[in-house]
């Protein structure tokens, strides 16, 4: 069992993962930067280490700093968050090779999984349905021309090594493929180091579902349903529900079971994600997230089931403290993603919080690292706060989230909070009827 996690993150994620630990009676590690030395997460755990100077490269993704954080403190597992070092399979290798644990999936369905192309191959052969597209990697434009007349126009040119929305090219017509091809090729080659790049056929109104899946790395596994995070800008996701609006009980257990069939089948441990885009009753995978999503809340509020836990449980050997049958549906969630941006244009906006006051009352989560008195720091992440509310159906977490917004104190910074009072006003919005493009058509008529 473990005594002692080391937390490799900051921010709102490291508070989630240490108030997991408190809970279980383990020990918590911060690390921190010399940016981060008033952080909420430092203050809050049992102890804390500075590992260097605010440039992430040279803190919270260093690994001799890390590792040798673990070593002062004596930890023997780390928990990577999400983003930083959680999809980082040479991190683990050293985190293991050092006789500590990493909690989460091995090195190995990291490597994989990150690898786009290698993704759809290993899911295509466990029975997961996939987008249409090119076998594998496509060297070059005259390929990408022979490819893209076969799944028709139009199509998006996609780097293997992508993500966070970096690396995606569009190319509406044959006309415009030399040029997606070029640009997604040295974006990807800047971006991540490798200019290896796919084609897809691109889906013009499609919804973003994701499946979230568990577990024990010895074959068993479970799904918990999808969220669907079709809310998006520049392929960000702003805002995410449980469970879709537009999906069934029998479509959820149908995707769900093949995603916990297809991560049995290759002994996955811990908590996954496998993002589809579904149109017209149909899904195509897109890419596998071998890590605990920023979204995941909702997927809890309605589980009613700590992921965390369940991570560190099947991290030290224990089994999931449920089996799929128990795993049922209760009610609707929605999560809001509060940015220090500034609108109409989402710039960045660190900086001196003023007064801060957060909601409550029946339903409502707060998941956050601000403070009155804190400086957001500018080098990292713009996500200061995730306000999740649940209620007993989709109309009541919807006034559940417009009364929390109006009870939700954030001054002295600017923050993405107008976006989500107006969004709340619209009737897609209160249908639930929008796909993945809906966002960025409505900010154009009204924010930008
Ligand atoms: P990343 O790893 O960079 O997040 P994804 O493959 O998950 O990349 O895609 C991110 C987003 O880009 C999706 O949620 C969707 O909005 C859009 N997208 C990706 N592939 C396609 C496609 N084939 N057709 C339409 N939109 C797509």
């Amino acid at each position: 069992m473990f005594q002692k996690i080391l937390i490799a993150n900051r921010g709102e994620i490291a508070l989630r993962v240490i108030r997991a630990c408190r809970e279980m009676g383990i020990r918590s590690v911060a690390v921190h930067s010399t940016a981060d030395s008033d952080a909420m997460h430092v203050r809050l755990a049992d102890e804390s280490v500075c590992i260097g100077p605010p440039p992430s490269s040279q803190s919270y993704l260093a690994f001799p700093n890390i590792i040798s954080a673990c070593e002062i403190t004596g930890a023997d597992a780390i928990h990577p968050g999400y983003g930083f070092l959680s999809e980082n399979a040479s991190f683990v290798q050293i985190v293991e090779d050092h006789g500590l644990a990493f909690i989460g999936p091995t090195a190995e369905h990291i490597r994989v999984m990150g690898d786009k192309i290698a993704a759809k191959e290993t899911m295509k052969a466990l029975g997961v349905p996939c987008v249409p597209g090119s076998d594998g990697g496509v060297p070059d434009v005259e390929t990408a021309r022979i490819v893209a007349d076969q799944i028709g126009y139009p199509v998006i040119v996609k780097a293997t090594a992508g993500g966070g929305g970096r690396g995606m090219k569009l190319a509406p017509t044959a006309d415009d493929l030399e040029h997606a091809f070029q640009t997604a090729r040295s974006e990807a080659k800047a971006a991540f180091g490798n200019d290896e790049v796919y084609l897809e056929k691109y889906l013009t109104r499609p919804r973003h579902i994701e499946v979230q899946v568990f577990g024990d790395g010895k074959g068993r596994a479970v799904h918990l349903g999808e969220r669907d995070c079709s809310l998006q800008r520049r392929h960000q996701k702003v805002m995410e529900e449980a469970p879709g609006p537009a999906i069934t009980a029998e479509m959820r257990a149908h995707i769900g079971k093949v995603c916990a069939d297809a991560v049995a089948g290759i002994n996955y441990i811990g908590a996954g994600t496998i993002e589809f885009l579904y149109e017209d009753g149909e899904f195509f995978f897109i890419e596998m997230n071998t890590r605990l999503q920023v979204e995941h809340p909702v997927t809890e509020a309605v589980f009613g089931v700590d992921l965390v836990r369940e991570q560190i449980r099947v991290a030290q050997g224990e089994p999931m403290s449920f089996v799929q049958d128990e795993l049922e549906v209760l009610g609707h969630a929605i999560e809001v993603r509060i940015n220090a941006e500034k609108l109409p244009n989402f710039t960045p906006s660190p900086g001196n919080v003023g007064m801060y006051h957060a909601p409550g009352g029946l339903g409502v989560r707060m998941d956050s690292a601000l403070y009155s008195g804190y400086t957001i720091p500018p080098y990292y992440d713009s996500l200061v706060a995730k306000l999740i509310v649940r209620g007993r159906d989709r109309p009541e977490a919807l006034s559940r989230l417009q009364r929390a917004l109006s009870e939700l104190v954030i001054e002295g910074i600017d923050t993405t909070l107008p976006l989500f009072d107006a969004l709340l006003r619209e009737p897609a919005i209160q249908t639930g009827s929008y796909d993945i493009h809906w966002l960025e058509k409505w900010l154009a008529g009204n924010l930008e």
